[in-house]
């Protein structure tokens, strides 16, 4: 039986959504890796360090690990040895992305399973690049991400 699981991600920056389902996934697994992918496609706007730490300092629970990872997430699986990824699901227009991901995951390696856990409703809209658009507007974004990502947004932008 699986102990523990892989939530992978961007998380540029962490947002109530996330914290949302790693809360959920620790009620079905002992130990959480929250893993923070470093080579993601576009310019993040926070530094792997800036990003992890982020994370660190809104989750006090000491059965999530948070750390970075880098290259393929099935290789970085194999190294921890545990084959299980959580993903949150919002909307159905996650889900074909999901599917592919998961399904080639599974490709590369046979014994890797992604758990779905669906977030509560009044996050089922909110994402990283929203709430950093939202932030870059000066918008109120204390529904929507932990008070040290507000305030790291508003270093960037409000200086
Ligand atoms: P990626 O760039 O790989 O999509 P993200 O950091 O945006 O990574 O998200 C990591 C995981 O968290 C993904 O499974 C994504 O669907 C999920 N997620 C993002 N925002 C939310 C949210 N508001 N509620 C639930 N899950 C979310």
């Amino acid at each position: 039986m699986a102990v523990a699981a892989i939530y992978a991600g961007s998380f540029d920056p962490i947002t109530q959504g996330h914290l949302d389902i790693i809360t959920r996934a620790l009620s079905l697994f002992e130990k959480v890796y929250v893993s923070v992918i470093e080579n993601i496609e576009k310019e993040p706007l926070f530094s792997i360090q800036e990003r992890i730490h982020m994370i660190k300092d809104s989750v006090q629970d000491d059965r999530v690990i948070v750390e970075g990872f880098q290259g393929l997430l099935v290789d970085y699986a194999r190294e921890k040895n545990v084959f299980t990824i959580i993903r949150g699901l919002r909307a159905v227009s996650d889900f074909e992305y999901e599917f592919q991901m998961s399904l080639t995951n599974r490709a590369l390696e046979p014994k890797i399973d992604t758990v779905f856990l669906m977030t509560d409703q009044k996050y089922s809209y909110l994402s990283s690049s929203i709430v950093r658009q939202l932030g870059k507007l000066g918008a109120n974004i204390d529904a929507f991400v932990p008070s040290n990502v507000k305030q790291k947004l508003q270093e960037i932008y409000c200086g």
